[in-house]
């Protein structure tokens, strides 16, 4: 069966949490195994993200909350952790962060994804799944492709359930991956985070920050339409819905969709694809 996610990010006005909502109430019908929401490392996003999940929880379908170890001690990231199982939460997608000046590393209690996985584990065993993150086109701090796929390992051996990726554009760099973590001993879940296209250039200043590489010939296409923001949609969706098709038909378990708090570019990929 392929599963099917949402990803948010947490409003900051009151009205802005109402459309998130609205938003919410048009995903849900497609039935997914969650919605999840990101949060701000160093705590920046604590109050709001637990807000918007526990609003979407008490909704009826699972909210996953990020959480990221970066910047937050281990008392504060333990008060959270009994606060989601409070509220009935059982998956949470566990991050190292970034810290907005980069700083905060060196004094983190815990400095990477891996370490999160072990806190939560000791703290709470196995009442949660925990979801991951992977970088088919490798971290873009890390030092080599070789040195990622075994940080990324060490995160599934520490206990990780599941892993999503970061977006990309190129369906071979996650045949690719999965290959390689699966000859080294890898056997979870590993679900393609999408990013449908809607407006070219935020995608390619986020692109460049995050090492999601935009092919050449997608990157002049979409120049080559300049404010023509309607063809822009229509052929990121083209683009979008042949790539996850090539994902599913080659085995991709599911799919993740990183909405950017909008229903209408993921769902009409999806909806091509069902
Ligand atoms: P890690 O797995 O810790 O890896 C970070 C870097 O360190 C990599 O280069 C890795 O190779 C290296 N490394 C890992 N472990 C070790 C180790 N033990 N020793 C030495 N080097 C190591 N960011 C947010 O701030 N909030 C969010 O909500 C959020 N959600 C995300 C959701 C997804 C699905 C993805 C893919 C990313 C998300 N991010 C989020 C971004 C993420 O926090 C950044 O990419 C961050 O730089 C790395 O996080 P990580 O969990 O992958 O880190």
């Amino acid at each position: 069966m392929t599963t099917l996610s949402f990803e948010f990010f947490p409003t900051k006005t009151d009205e802005g949490t109402g459309n998130l909502l609205k938003v919410r109430d048009e995903l849900a019908p497609f039935n997914p195994e969650f919605f999840s929401v990101t949060y701000g490392a160093g705590g920046s996003t604590r109050d709001r993200t637990f807000a918007i999940v526990k609003a979407i929880q008490e909704r009826g379908i699972a909210a996953a909350p990020h959480l990221s170890c970066v910047g937050d001690s281990k008392t504060d990231l333990r008060d959270l952790l009994t606060r989601y199982k409070e509220l009935g939460i059982n998956r949470i997608v566990t991050l190292r962060g970034d810290l907005p000046s980069g700083s905060g590393l060196a004094s983190s209690e815990l400095r990477y994804a891996n370490e999160l996985v072990e806190f939560i584990r000791e703290e709470t065993g196995d009442h949660f799944t925990l979801e991951v993150a992977a970088y088919p086109e490798m971290h873009p701090q890390a030092t080599s492709f070789e040195k990622d796929l075994q940080n990324f390992v060490r995160k599934v051996k520490a206990g990780a359930d599941s892993a999503i990726t970061q977006y990309f554009f190129n369906a071979d760099s996650y045949f690719h991956f999965v290959d390689r973590v699966r000859a080294m001993g890898v056997d979870i879940p590993i679900i393609p985070g999408i990013m449908p296209i809607t407006n070219y250039s935020k995608l390619a200043r986020f692109s460049d920050s995050c090492g999601a590489e935009i092919p050449r010939w997608i990157r002049k296409q979409l120049e080559a339409y300049g404010d023509d923001s309607d063809s822009i949609v229509k052929f990121g969706e083209e683009v979008v819905t042949d790539m996850c098709r090539r994902l599913l038909d080659g085995g991709a378990p599911g799919l993740h969709f990183y909405t950017l708090n909008q229903s209408k570019p993921s769902l009409a990929v999806w909806k091509n694809l069902i």
